[in-house]
């Protein structure tokens, strides 16, 4: 009921501001026409027709509770007829729109070579003011008008930049290559979702006739609007994002560089898809001022770029779980094998660390307390060609499909790689150790590792990773659901079980590394992770699941440069983790600690 009122009651606002904006253009017709319709009714023989296209409004966004994440709100444009131009007009206009001569004249040349009678945009969303003296020197600036356009808007706290992405003027090539339905200064999806979903957001231009006179002022319109053809609403998207998780994630990331990545294990819809540091999507909507792009791009944090999709940087132990499952799927070991942990492991002259002396461990233990020297064993064992297998299965070294378009595929090393990069037998085992623990040359993305994470909780369904769940056809009033694409990864059970176990022991049994993950009266399964990297102090990773008996939230968390995984990156995916599924910070309410995690338990935490 709540939420169907506030779509209704958003939109009523936003119907309400157009009918204003109705009834102030009507009464200046009638103005108009009362006016001048003695003084000109004789030059009627010198009237025009002219074709104005009317702006669709763009489909809205809502998160899974019906919580509207992207609106429209009503914006106006100065645009000029490039053939009732006065040159004389120029600086009188630059002045009023507060541009350069050269950008106002290059706008007008190009719209002339498409349609001399059409009018061009020269300035997106001016102020009151601006409005008004185009106004008030209506009768000096000929073929200058102001013209109604819907602007982004974004009403929550989130800004879901990476997600969401940014539109922005359609370019010349741009204009080239797409053809019949963009004309020059219309806009277009340039990022993320207002891209991936461009066709369905951008609606039906409308077109309206209007009869001007001699001197380029309306007169009304041509047939009184008959022959006007209505433009139609485009599409909204229905999301599988809950805004309250991503609002909170990117408030944990505020002052840091990192991801987060939560999934829904239950049909691969995105939770929340956070980059950070991250920018305000408004800045970006239409024409975005000089300024504020230079400002963007040079920022060394690089603000557009997608740290959840793009960065393909070594996992750590997370991915620890995938040599196990290999492993023990192959048969190469079972879950009695054990390896004596000292601390460290020698193979050929070089050592390779661990961050404990685990003593004698065996894989379950292995994953609970992340032991190293386990694994670097274990990847020996087990070899590089099946390794790569299961990296395959898992969706490593390739794209996951999702549907924001902007996403890498990381590296996932094979005998051919090592082969083309070093020669074939110019590389020995040697090589292969740090694989093992997630080091060396692998690289993998927070959203390649949140889906690793969702096949881990649904013991290998692995869904392709998606932001939409149904369009709305506003034409046809149908609703398109996106139907799930899921392939099974087949393990034997006791393999799944036995990495589960792990994982549920890393977070809820002493010794675990992921303790800071634990959400009360919910019980968390995850795996710390802390990557090893030449620029700085270490990569915080965590991955999980939650509820471990039914799991309907999987996450990774990435936190740059900071430390350990279980300290930096653990506590940020309990706290997601307790607002998906109480809809809320719960622990505030019981009196508990923010990282429900003792100073003597953090400090022994050494991944
Ligand atoms: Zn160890």
């Amino acid at each position: 009921m709540t939420d169907n009122f506030t779509y209704h009651s958003r939109k009523n606002v936003f119907y309400v501001i157009l009918g204003i904006v109705f009834i102030v253009f009507f009464v200046r017709l009638i103005q108009l026409q009362f006016l001048y319709s003695e003084k000109y009714g004789k030059m009627s023989a010198e009237n025009a027709i002219r074709n104005v296209a009317v702006a669709p409004l763009r489909g809205y966004m809502y998160d899974r509770n019906g919580i509207l994440v992207v609106d429209n709100r009503p914006a106006y444009n100065v645009t000029v007829t490039p053939v009732e131009f006065e040159n004389k007009n120029l600086e009188l206009l630059t002045e009023i729109l507060k541009m350069e001569k050269e950008e106002v004249l290059e706008r007008i040349e190009k719209g002339k070579k498409y349609n001399r009678f059409s009018p061009v945009k020269i300035k997106r969303d001016v102020d009151f003011q601006t409005l008004s003296f185009v106004e008030e020197y209506s009768g000096q600036l000929k073929g200058i008008e102001y013209q109604f356009e819907p602007k982004r808007y974004y009403p929550t706290k989130a800004h879901g930049s990476h997600l969401v992405g940014y539109i922005k003027e359609i370019t010349e090539s741009q204009l080239q290559k797409l053809g019949d339905f963009y004309r020059q200064g219309d806009i277009i999806g340039a990022s993320g979702l207002e891209a991936g979903y461009e066709k369905y957001l951008r609606g039906k231009k409308g077109f309206e006739l209007i009869t001007v006179d001699a001197e380029g002022k309306i007169i009304g319109n041509f047939n009184d609007g008959k022959s006007d053809i209505q433009p139609v609403e485009g599409d909204d998207l229905e999301l599988t994002l809950d805004i309250k998780v991503q609002a909170l994630a990117e408030s944990l990331l505020s002052d840091k560089r990192g991801a987060v990545v939560a999934i829904d294990p239950t049909d691969g819809g995105i939770i929340a898809l956070v980059s950070k540091p991250d920018f305000n999507p408004e800045l970006l909507s239409g024409v975005t001022p000089f300024s504020v792009w230079q400002q963007l791009n040079t920022d060394p944090a690089k603000p557009l770029f997608n740290r959840a999709t793009l960065t393909k940087y070594p996992p750590g132990s997370t991915f620890k779980m995938l040599l196990a499952l290999a492993a023990l799927q192959e048969g190469i070991i079972d879950e009695n094998w054990r390896v004596n942990c000292r601390g460290s492991f020698t193979f050929g002259n070089k050592v390779f660390k661990d961050m404990h002396v685990h003593g004698s461990t065996n894989v379950v233990e292995a994953i609970q307390r992340s032991c190293n020297v386990f694994f670097y064993q274990l990847m020996l064992k087990t070899g590089l060609p099946t390794w790569t297998k299961y990296g395959k299965q898992f969706g490593f070294g390739a794209p996951t499909g999702i549907d924001i378009l902007e996403e890498n595929s990381g590296l996932l090393p094979s005998e051919e790689y090592y082969n083309r990069r070093y020669g074939k037998g110019r590389w020995t085992q040697g090589y292969l150790v740090s694989l093992g623990i997630g080091q060396g040359e692998l690289g993998v993305s927070p959203l390649q590792l949140a889906a690793y994470a969702m096949a881990l909780a649904n013991e290998g369904k692995y869904y392709k990773p998606h932001v939409v769940d149904k369009i709305k056809e506003k034409e046809s009033k149908k609703i398109i659901k996106v139907e799930p694409v899921m392939r099974q990864i087949n393990l034997k059970n006791e393999v799944w079980n036995a990495v589960r176990e792990g994982l549920y022991r890393a977070v809820n049994v002493a010794g675990g590394t992921g303790a800071a993950a634990r959400v009360p009266g919910i019980n968390v399964a995850g795996k710390t992770g802390t990557a090893q990297n030449p620029h700085g102090k270490d990569h915080a990773w965590f991955i999980g699941f939650a509820p471990y008996e039914n799991p309907k939230i999987a996450i990774c968390v990435l936190v740059e440069n900071v430390g350990y995984g279980g300290v930096f990156a653990a506590p940020i995916a309990g706290l997601c983790i307790e607002q998906f599924l109480y809809g809320e910070i719960i622990r505030n309410k019981l009196n508990q600690p923010k990282i429900i995690l003792t100073k003597t338990e953090a400090e022994q935490i050494r991944d």
